[in-house]
């Protein structure tokens, strides 16, 4: 039995396990999938234990993105090192810890799944963490026009640099979300109850699209987005697809998409 998982803190909002479970079964694989705590403070080891374990992969989420990139045991490929962050972790011989990233492809097809254009068009990212890293560098391939916004202005702006973009402050937001089409939060706000709105929601219009990618629970910006007409786009399907891009690193099969999807709107039905 290969065993695979996520490592993240916190870690209990994840459906990775019951969805990458589901692939598992579905493809007859002899496999289980867990998700373990692990603080930055612990990634080395932790990524160190999984090899010796003989673990299958794994999947990093907050707060160990980044973080993977400045261990000397982990090698980035290309994507990761150009990203800037790692949320996939295969295992090569001898215990070759190898960094991928399948974020901004999760993203790019859930944008594509919905009917959205790219091209010439102006993209506001609010965050500038590991996923608004992956989002930023598809966005940048696709001919989008982009604006970053986050709270930490600095990370903004470099941010934005890397990807021929303009860095802001989350007190520009309501300038920016007037004058952009597309509107992305890829900042953990709106995964707890209670959390506050970024920006006021009334500013949204019909014509706008608004992709949250935060995919627990319907957020405060989707609600306003669907009030006002825009088009609504929550962070299930990317989820999904970033998923099965990792399952088809660590086994080369390729991935039961329905299957996956299926089961993480199953367990946010037993969640609600
Ligand atoms: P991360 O690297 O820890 O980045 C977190 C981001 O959120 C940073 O930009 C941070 O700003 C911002 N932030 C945190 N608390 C905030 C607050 N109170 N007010 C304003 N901004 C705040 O995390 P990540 O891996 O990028 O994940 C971010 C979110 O995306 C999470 O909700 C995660 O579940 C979701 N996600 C979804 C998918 C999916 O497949 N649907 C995939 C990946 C991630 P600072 O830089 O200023 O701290």
């Amino acid at each position: 039995m290969k065993i695979f998982g996520i490592f993240g803190d916190p870690i209990e909002h994840s459906l990775s396990p019951v969805m990458q479970n589901a692939a598992f079964r579905a493809l007859g694989q002899e496999a289980c999938y867990h998700a373990f705590r692990v603080s930055r403070e612990c990634l080395e080891d932790a990524l160190i234990g999984a090899a010796a374990m003989g673990f299958g992969g794994l999947n990093l989420t907050i707060p160990l993105k980044e973080k993977a990139l400045e261990l000397d045991i982990l090698q980035p490929d290309e994507l990761a090192e150009a990203i800037g962050a790692v949320n996939t972790v295969s295992f090569g011989r001898n215990q070759r810890i190898v960094g991928h990233n399948t974020d901004g492809e999760g993203a790019l097809q859930a944008m594509k799944d919905a009917a959205i254009s790219l091209r010439h068009s102006k993209v506001l990212l609010i965050g500038a963490g590991g996923a608004a890293r992956a989002i930023a560098y598809s966005l940048k391939n696709e001919g989008a026009e982009i604006l970053v916004a986050n709270r930490n202005a600095k990370k903004a702006d470099e941010l934005a640099a890397s990807v021929g973009g303009l860095g802001f402050g989350l007190c520009d937001l309501g300038q920016l979300v007037l004058q952009s089409d597309i509107i992305i939060n890829a900042t953990s706000v709106g995964m707890k109850d209670g959390d506050p709105s970024l920006f006021d929601g009334r500013l949204l219009r019909r014509g706008q699209v608004v992709f949250d990618i935060v995919y627990n629970r319907e957020t405060e910006l989707l609600k306003a987005a669907r009030l006002a007409g825009a088009v609504a786009i929550d962070g299930v399907m990317m989820l999904v697809y970033q998923g099965a891009k990792s399952l088809e690193i660590w086994t080369g099969l390729k991935a039961p998409v329905h299957v996956m999807e299926k089961a993480v709107r199953d367990g946010l039905k037993e969640r609600r």
